[in-house]
């Protein structure tokens, strides 16, 4: 069982900044900049690459949520939207989720 599992569990309590039936956000706890969320389906999908057919409602789904909560906390300026997948990604968490990082210029190529 991932982290993610037991934060969608409650059993590891976090800010949430947005739930429904399908997603959860709240902050990540290492933050990469001034807003950094990560937004995570409550279905245990590994990473992007796992991801199947099925899911293309709800992986659309996510990215509509995170287009909310950056709208919530002000982001009007831009934001990142990032997803690792697997080693070479820099996954280190086996439970898929979307990085919202804003309120800084962001770089490319990212390391
Ligand atoms: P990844 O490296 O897999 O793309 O991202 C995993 C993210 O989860 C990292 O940014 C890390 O800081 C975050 N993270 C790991 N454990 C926890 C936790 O227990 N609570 C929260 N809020 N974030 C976590």
């Amino acid at each position: 069982m991932t982290i993610f599992k037991r934060i969608i569990d409650k059993e590891i309590p976090v800010k949430i900044l947005y739930e429904d039936e399908l997603c959860l956000a709240f902050p990540d706890i290492s933050p990469q900049a001034p807003t950094h969320v990560l937004v995570i389906p409550k279905k245990e999908i590994v990473n992007v690459g796992a991801a199947l057919a099925e899911d293309q409602a709800l992986l659309g789904h996510l990215l509509l949520v995170t287009q909310k909560v950056a709208a919530q906390l002000g982001l009007a300026n831009g934001y990142r939207v990032v997803m690792n997948c697997g080693p070479d990604g820099g996954q280190s968490v086996d439970h898929l989720h979307i990085h919202l990082l804003g309120g800084r210029q962001m770089k490319w190529p990212p390391g």
